[in-house]
C-alpha cells in the first residue's frame, strides 16, 4: 500500500464520492474513502423487509453515459456490471379530473400522443425539443465534465467570445424561468405541467429556476430512463465493486469530524470521529458542500469566504411512503406523477411559503412491473415521494407526518383512482424530511443540494476545485454540476480530474487492465 501521506481521501460515500474515488484510483492514484453511515451510496439505499424491497432514494436513473464514462477510465464496460433496462413509456402522468398523459422518449410518438390530449400541442413541443436539445448541447460545451464556479468559468469574455458563442448566450434565455419558457411554446397548462416537472429533478421551482434548465427534458429524452435490474441501489453497489478491484480501501462507519490544514491553509489530512488522524494529499468531499466549510474546516477564513461568495439556498426536502401492498395497481407504469390542480400554488408554497403544499404532485414507482421479485406475487412495493420544503425551525415531522399521509392517500385515490389503498397495505415506512437530514447529513434536509434559484446565476453550483483550500475538492449535489443520479456522478468525475491535473497528488502507475481515458 502507498505511504499513508501521498494517499487521496474521499469524505463521503455517496454517488459524488464513489465516481470520485472510482476515477482517481483508475487514474493511479492511491484513494481511501470513508463513509460515517455502514452503507455505501448515501441517499441511494435500499430498504428490504417483510417480503418487499424497496429503493430509499433515487428510482429514475437518466443518462447512463455519465457512468458509462466513469467504468471506461477503468478500462470496464458498465454492462459488464449493471443489468440497465429501458423504460418507454418513461412516465405517466393523471391529472385531476380523470386525464392520463404519458411521456414517450420518441418525439414523433410523444407529438402523436399530444395531439390526441391537447390538440394543437404538438408543434409547440417540438419547437420545445429544439430549445432543449441547443440548451443540452450547451450545457456540454460550457458547463459539463469541467470545474465551473461562476459565469467567468464558462464564457471567456475576453478572449473567445465569438458570434457562435454569443448565439449560445441569447439561446440560454437569462433573466427567463422554466416555466415561462415552457409556456410560451406549450400553452396547455397540464402539457406545461408536466414539462415543469423536469425542474424537479433538481428540487427547485420551475418559476423560480433559469430556462438553460430547460435542457433537461432533452437529456431524458435522448439518453432515455433506465431501471438498473436489483434497484437504483445496484448503481453504488457496481461503483463499490469497481473501487475494490481498483483498490480503493473503502472505509464504511468511518465519519470524518476535521479536515486538517497546514500553516499555508493547504490540506495535509483528515481526523476520523474516533479520532485517527490520516494523512492525505488531498481531499474530495462529497459531504454537503456548506456543511464541508461550516463543520469540517477548523481554520475560519476559507468558510468566511466561501459563506460570503453567494446565498447558498437548500433544495427541497421530500416525504418518502414506502408501501408494502398485497395488491398492484393496473393503471400505473413504473414512473407516474400524480399531480397537484395548481402547479403555481403548489410551488409557492414549498419554495415560498415554506409550507408542504395542501394539494401535492405525488411521484409513485411501481417497480413490481420491471422486476416482481420486488414484492411477494401479485403485491407492489409501492413508493410515494412529496416534494416538501427544506426544513425550517417550526416543522416537527414528527407531528406532521400522520396528517401528510392522509393528504397524500387521498391524493392517489381521487387521481390516480387508487382508492383503496390505505387497507392494502401489508408494511409501511417512512422518510421524513428530518430522517433526511440525520441520515445523511445534508443542509436542512434538502434531497438535491442547492437549490437552481436565481433567473440569472441559478444554475451555477460551487466550483469542484474549492477556491479557498488548496488541495479541497467538492462533489455530489451542492457542488457543480449539481444534483440527481447522473450529475452527482458527474460531479465525482470532474472533481477527480481537476484534482488529477492539478498535480497535487502524485500518480502511480495506472493499475494493470485499465485503459485510457476517453
Ligand atoms: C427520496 C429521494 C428521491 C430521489 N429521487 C431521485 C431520482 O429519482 N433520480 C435522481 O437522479 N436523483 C434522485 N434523488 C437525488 C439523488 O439521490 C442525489 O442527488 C444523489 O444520490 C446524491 O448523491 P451525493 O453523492 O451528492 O450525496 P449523498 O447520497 O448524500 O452521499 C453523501 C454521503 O456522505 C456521507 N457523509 C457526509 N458527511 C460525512 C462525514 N463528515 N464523514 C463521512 N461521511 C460523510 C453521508 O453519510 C452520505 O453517505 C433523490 C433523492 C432522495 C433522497
Amino acid at each position: 500500500m502507498a505511504a499513508s501521506a501521498d494517499r487521496v481521501g474521499v469524505i463521503g460515500g455517496g454517488l459524488g464520492g464513489l465516481a470520485a474515488a472510482c476515477t482517481l484510483a483508475a487514474r493511479g492514484h492511491p484513494v481511501t474513502l470513508f463513509e460515517a453511515n455502514d452503507w455505501l451510496g448515501g441517499k441511494a439505499a435500499v430498504l428490504s423487509e417483510a417480503g418487499y424491497r424497496f429503493d430509499m432514494g433515487p428510482t429514475i436513473f437518466t443518462v447512463p453515459a455519465v457512468l458509462e464514462r466513469i467504468f471506461a477510465e477503468a478500462g470496464r464496460r458498465v454492462e459488464d456490471y449493471l443489468d440497465l433496462v429501458p423504460l418507454d413509456p418513461q412516465w405517466r402522468c393523471f391529472y385531476p379530473g380523470g386525464a392520463v398523459l404519458d411521456l414517450h422518449a420518441d418525439a414523433g410518438r410523444m407529438a402523436g400522443e399530444l395531439d390526441r390530449f391537447a390538440p394543437g400541442s404538438a408543434a409547440g413541443y417540438w419547437r420545445f425539443l429544439d430549445l432543449s436539445e441547443r440548451l443540452h448541447g450547451i450545457s456540454d460545451r460550457f458547463f459539463f465534465w469541467r470545474s465551473v464556479g461562476g459565469l467567468r468559468d464558462v464564457f471567456d469574455l475576453k478572449n473567445s467570445f465569438s458570434a457562435k458563442t454569443l448565439g449560445d448566450v441569447l439561446a440560454m434565455r437569462m433573466g427567463k424561468t422554466v416555466g415561462r419558457t415552457v409556456r410560451e411554446f406549450v400553452p396547455d397548462r397540464r402539457v406545461a405541467q408536466m414539462l415543469d416537472h423536469f425542474t424537479q429533478y433538481v428540487g427547485s421551482s420551475p418559476d423560480a429556476s433559469p430556462a438553460v434548465l430547460c435542457g433537461i427534458a432533452h437529456m431524458q429524452t435522448a439518453g432515455g430512463v433506465w431501471y438498473p435490474r436489483g434497484g437504483t441501489r445496484a448503481v453504488p453497489e457496481a461503483l463499490a465493486k469497481l473501487g475494490g478491484e481498483l483498490g480503493v480501501d473503502l472505509r464504511p462507519g468511518t465519519g470524518i469530524r476535521r479536515i486538517v490544514l497546514d500553516g499555508r491553509g493547504a490540506v495535509t489530512g483528515v481526523e476520523t470521529d474516533g479520532g485517527e488522524r490520516v494523512p492525505l494529499r488531498a481531499v474530495v468531499s462529497n459531504m454537503d458542500s456548506v456543511r464541508t466549510h461550516r463543520e469540517l474546516l477548523s481554520d475560519g477564513r476559507p468558510t468566511r469566504r466561501f459563506l460570503r461568495r453567494r446565498k447558498y439556498e437548500p433544495a427541497c426536502s421530500g416525504v418518502v411512503l414506502y408501501l408494502g401492498l398485497d395488491r398492484a395497481y393496473d393503471q400505473l407504469l413504473h414512473h407516474n406523477f400524480v399531480f397537484s390542480a395548481d402547479p403555481h400554488a403548489e410551488f409557492d408554497a414549498i419554495y415560498n411559503r415554506g409550507e408542504p403544499a395542501p394539494d401535492p404532485t405525488c411521484y409513485v414507482a411501481a417497480p413490481a412491473r420491471t422486476e416482481p421479485a420486488v414484492a411477494p406475487p401479485g403485491g407492489e412495493a409501492l413508493y410515494v415521494l412529496v416534494h416538501t420544503p427544506y426544513l425550517r425551525s417550526h416543522h416537527d415531522w414528527k407531528r406532521m407526518l400522520p396528517e401528510y399521509r392522509t393528504v397524500i392517500l387521498k391524493k392517489l385515490a381521487d387521481t390516480a383512482g387508487m382508492t383503496d389503498l390505505e387497507g392494502r397495505i401489508r408494511f409501511e415506512a417512512h422518510l421524513t424530511p428530518q430522517d433526511i437530514h440525520d441520515r445523511y447529513r445534508v443542509l436542512d434536509g434538502a434531497i438535491y443540494g442547492l437549490a437552481s434559484h436565481g433567473r440569472w446565476l441559478g444554475a451555477f453550483k460551487p466550483a469542484n476545485r474549492c477556491p479557498d483550500v488548496p488541495g479541497l475538492y467538492l462533489a455530489g449535489g451542492a457542488a457543480h454540476p449539481g444534483p440527481g443520479m447522473p450529475m452527482v456522478l458527474m460531479s465525482g468525475w470532474i472533481a477527480a480530474d481537476t484534482l488529477d491535473r492539478d498535480g497535487v497528488a502524485p500518480a502511480r502507475e495506472r493499475p494493470a487492465a485499465v485503459g485510457a481515458v476517453p
